[in-house]
């Protein structure tokens, strides 16, 4: 199977759990106790928060475990103050959309403009309102990869003195990561950059006022209650060491030369964003003519693994509210799929891919201009 799903989840990389198995073979202990055990592990605990600290470019008691970024962005926007009002947009992920709703806070909702995938500095400067508390944008987009002007909102930031949180899932692992100045938290999440599922961050400055989340433990400065899962921590560090730009170098070359060679092959073939700045690992197509769904279908027949876009819709049959709110077209958007590399993606496996698709998509137009009971379901390769 070639799997190019990998903005959903990743595989976990060997060496991640080759790092996280003595935690879970080995006697440990919690690092709250005060015995050998408890400081062994609070040691581990704390070196673990100093490579993190030192990867990122942040201090050590900036930085906040969580179970994924779903609940760092809980705690981001649900633990900052309410009753204020907060500007966000229409293509952040349903952790950011779901929480801001629950917020207890007026929230903007900007659209992009037509056909582009991120909101503009400029969008953002024009709706800032004299009781606007916070922004909440993400880095890059998950579906169609294409990433914010981070620098821009920033310094918008800055200039307003309003705090700025941002959803750094689908940035992080794909780009070289530098702190933007101006942003006051970010979030990440393990399970997209070869860790387990089950583990990821938020870093949160110093200046950004937060309440916590999940309550019942003085653990992380009280921001986040319960017993730190060791193993995974250390897997999440692992992931982020093995992080290296010229592994985004690569993926960057093999989603080109997949675009190119499917847009060659493919007549009509739409790259989404393609004059955008995106992240180097993600590819949202729109191949007219063909059902998003039934491409998905036969490419996983032919065991190669895309998604529609928002892990959380795959299966539900809706059209992506992402390219819906970029202004596309219902039939473009309804023959859109995603296809999303990992550093772990081989350059075999990007050139079988291509063939793949190339034939189901032939074999489902060839298939569309024939009469409907004629036309067999089945498409394989051998
Ligand atoms: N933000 C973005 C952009 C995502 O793609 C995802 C997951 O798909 C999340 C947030 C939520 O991450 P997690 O699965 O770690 O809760």
């Amino acid at each position: 199977m070639i799997y190019l799903d990998n903005n959903a989840t990743t595989f976990v990389d060997p060496a991640v759990l080759t790092a996280m198995l003595p935690l879970l073979q080995e006697p440990l202990g919690n690092p709250s106790s005060i015995h050998f055990y408890g400081q062994q592990a609070k040691g581990i605990y704390q070196e673990a928060l100093k490579k993190i600290a030192l990867k990122m470019g942040v201090q050590t008691d900036e930085i906040v475990f969580t179970s994924g970024a779903t609940e760092a962005l809980n705690m981001l926007i649900r633990g900052s103050p309410k009753g204020k009002h907060i500007l966000s947009s229409s293509l952040e992920h349903p952790a950011t959309l779901e929480s801001l709703k629950v917020s207890g806070c007026r929230v903007t909702f900007l659209d992009p403009k037509p056909g582009q995938g991120a909101i503009s500095p400029a969008q953002v400067e024009a709706a800032i309102r004299p009781d606007t508390a916070l922004l909440v944008f993400m880095a890059a987009n998950n579906e169609t990869g294409i990433q914010t002007d981070l620098e821009g909102l920033g310094s918008l930031a800055l200039r307003y003195n309003i705090p700025l949180v941002v959803d750094g899932v689908a940035w992080l692992g794909k780009e070289v990561f530098t702190w933007p100045p101006g942003v006051a938290a970010m979030c990440f999440s393990g399970h997209k950059i070869h860790a387990p599922v089950g583990i990821g961050f938020a870093i949160i400055k110093k200046t950004f006022r937060c309440n916590p989340f999940i309550v019942g433990g003085p653990q992380q400065h009280l921001l986040r209650g319960g017993t730190e899962p060791l193993a995974l921590i250390v897997g999440l560090v692992k992931a982020l060491e093995l992080l290296k730009e010229e592994d985004f170098t690569r993926m960057r070359r093999l989603r080109d030369r997949f675009e190119e060679k499917v847009c060659h092959h493919i007549p009509g073939a739409l790259i989404h964003g393609y004059d955008q700045k995106r992240v180097s690992n993600t590819s949202n197509i729109a191949f007219p003519g063909l059902e998003g769904d039934i491409l998905l279908m036969q490419l996983d027949r032919n065991k190669v693994a895309a998604s529609h876009g928002s892990a959380c819709s795959t299966g539900t049959l809706q059209l992506s509210r992402v390219l819906l709110n970029m202004d596309l077209p219902a039939n473009q958007v309804r023959s859109s799929i995603r296809f999303s590399l990992s550093r772990l993606t081989k350059e075999e496996e990007i050139e079988e891919a291509i063939s793949r698709l190339v034939h189901v998509s032939n074999v489902l137009m060839f298939r569309n201009l024939i009469p409907k009971r004629e036309a067999s379901s089945t498409v394989s390769i051998k």
